[in-house]
């Protein structure tokens, strides 16, 4: 199915001291893909993303990404982590600079943009998720569902290949949690390949290519959204669906 794959695990393997969080994961996201992770808390869902991104190293197995395999250290490193945008469920925004300055910063320091070039750009992924006219304050001043789509803007500010969100709408209240998930479900339009671990299953339902299903470190299940929905194979996966459906 993936045919030009962008981010293959294969055989990971990774411990913390005796904890085995994730056991012969292999995964492959193909370029333009979208791919939700659900599971129980602990399976091993935010490990996955950290591995991917490398903030994590691993003990067994090979990731790459776009063919390469994940680099050790330094500025191969660092346009990594460029290259593999994350999103977190507390946002993550620095609370001292403004949100164009939050969106433009990094793309100065890491991609070696004009400063004037990679703010022009933040107006225009501020825009893009509905901020423009927030630009000039600081996160602080905004609601959380905003915040989010700033973390979004930031993300996208990089050019990154892929996108990771980590239960990206978790910290949100309820009403915020749809404009999050617009602005997600349009990156999935747009042809945005992502990661994205979420309790939200309309969200998956809609947008996902696959629905990954964790438990205890292992892929159970790795199929459609409309397979695992109407037809959970395993045990484990129906009991999650019992529960949070
Ligand atoms: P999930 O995101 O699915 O809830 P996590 O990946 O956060 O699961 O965690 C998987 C397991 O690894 C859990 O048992 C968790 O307690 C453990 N774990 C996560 N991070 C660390 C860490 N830095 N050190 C030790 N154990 C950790
Ligand atoms: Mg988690």
């Amino acid at each position: 199915m993936a045919v030009d794959p962008l981010i293959e695990l294969d055989g990971v393997n990774k411990w913390y001291h005796d904890l085995h969080v994730l056991r012969d994961i292999d995964l492959t996201v193909g370029r333009g893909e979208v791919v939700v992770v659900i599971g129980p808390s602990g399976s091993g869902k935010s490990t996955l993303c950290r591995t991917i991104n490398r903030l994590e190293t691993v003990q067994s197995g090979t990731i790459k990404l776009d063919g390469r395999p994940l680099p050790e250290e330094g500025r191969a490193l660092a346009r990594l982590r460029a290259d593999v945008g994350m999103v977190f469920q507390s946002f993550n925004l620095f609370a001292h600079k403004t949100v164009l300055e939050n969106v433009s910063l990094a793309p100065v320091k890491v991609r070696r943009r004009r400063k004037e070039d990679a703010e022009r750009r933040a107006l225009a992924l501020l825009d893009r998720v509905g901020l423009a006219p927030q630009a000039p304050k600081y996160p602080a001043q905004l609601s959380g569902g905003q915040q989010q789509r700033v973390a979004i803007a930031r993300a996208l500010a990089m050019d990154p290949k892929a996108l990771l969100f980590d239960e990206p709408t978790s910290a949100l209240d309820p009403e915020m949690i749809n404009e999050v998930l617009e602005v997600m479900r349009q990156l999935a339009r747009d042809g945005m390949t992502m990661v994205v671990v979420t309790h939200e299953m309309g969200f998956a339902r809609a947008s996902a290519n696959r629905v990954v299903f964790m438990a205890e470190g292992r892929i159970v299940e790795d199929r459609t959204p409309e397979e695992f929905f109407t037809n959970p194979r395993s045990d484990r996966a129906k009991d999650f669906l019992s529960k949070i459906l």
